[in-house]
């Protein structure tokens, strides 16, 4: 399987900051992993026209459902994709906090993505509450039972799941290696038991507060199959080595 080192800018990134990507592609011109940078839809396409024909892919950070209409500031799959974009990041903890998003409009979003190829990166993890009350595999198994697609569209590699505990994400807190394997464990016994022997196949991510200085133990973990990045991914200095670390993992 090819790991996955994506990027997620959130609400950050001016036209000045399209310089990082320039060095991103000249640091990784052909990595031994996939690379992805999710800017905000304003860069979206003038980062797409930079990255094309370079290693690096581009993806959105969000999408609707609905194929078109009557959804004010919204943009759907085939826009993001007509954009440039071959992934979208969905159902991240900041869109379920800041928006209400819920497991079943996640679902219809990752369902809406695959159908028109893009790739699916659907987040689940636990608040800080729920790991103290000992909830943190039951909440995940409620949210990966309810936020992903019934079935495996085409590939393992479209959709992507990504366990990013609420309580690491821009914190600098991180779960131990061993609450990080005992998690990516149980996601992939569960995506094996729902999608039968193909989710072997399907990259699970590591996301929350990882850097260059803990990427390479992070990795190591089985079933650790890449990481989701938000701080560390806005500087090419600082996303590059995650980059490094996975492709030598
Ligand atoms: C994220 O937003 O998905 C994330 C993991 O952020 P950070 O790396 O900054 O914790």
């Amino acid at each position: 399987m090819r790991k996955l080192a994506a990027g997620n800018w959130k609400m950050n990134g001016m036209s000045v900051d399209l310089a990082e990507i320039a060095k991103l592609i000249d640091a990784h011109p052909a990595p031994d992993c996939d690379m992805l940078i999710c800017p905000p839809t304003t860069l979206l396409s003038r980062m797409a026209e930079r990255a094309a024909g370079s290693a690096l892919q581009i993806g959105g950070q969000d999408c609707h459902a609905a194929g078109n209409g009557a959804h004010t500031g919204d943009i759907s799959p085939a826009m993001l994709k007509d954009a440039g974009a071959s992934h979208v990041i969905l159902g991240h903890s900041e869109r379920r906090a800041d928006h209400g998003e819920t497991d079943a409009s996640v679902q219809a979003k990752a369902a809406a993505a695959q159908a028109i190829g893009l790739v699916a990166i659907v987040c689940v993890g636990e608040t800080e509450a729920q790991r103290d009350a000992g909830t943190t595999l039951a909440v995940i198994g409620s949210q990966l039972a309810g936020s992903l697609p019934a079935t495996l569209a085409t590939v393992p590699d479209a959709l992507v799941v990504a366990y990013e505990p609420v309580w690491a994400i821009g914190t600098g807190r991180t779960p131990t290696l061993d609450e990080i394997a005992e998690v990516h464990s149980f996601i992939r016994d569960t995506l094996v038991k729902r999608y039968g022997a193909a989710a072997q196949e399907m990259r699970l991510l590591y996301g929350g507060s990882v850097k260059a200085s803990n990427a390479a133990a992070i990795f190591a973990l089985p079933h650790v199959n890449g990481a989701l990045v938000g701080g560390a991914s806005l500087k090419c200095a600082d996303f590059a080595p995650i980059v490094t670390a996975l492709a030598a993992s």
